[in-house]
């Protein structure tokens, strides 16, 4: 199971796995309006997630990993 950990995770709206998960699993809650510069957290969807780990390696803040379920 991929999992974020929230006391890491700067929430910017530019989240790169965000960006470039390849199956869209990383999802923003809040942060509406445009001149919001984050969310209120990001969430990775485990039904859509394959586990592939690219998140894991490209985040900046070195917020996500991988647990044991
Ligand atoms: S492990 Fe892969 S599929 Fe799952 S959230 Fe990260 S980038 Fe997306």
């Amino acid at each position: 199971m991929i999992t974020i950990d929230y006391n890491i995770c700067d929430r910017m709206k530019g989240c790169p796995p965000a960006r470039r998960c390849p199956v869209q699993a990383i999802t923003p809650v809040g942060g509406e309006g445009f001149f919001n510069r984050k969310v209120d957290r990001w969430e990775i969807n485990e039904s859509k997630c394959t586990g592939c780990g690219l998140c894991i390696r490209i985040c900046p803040q070195n917020a996500i990993s991988k647990k044991a379920k």
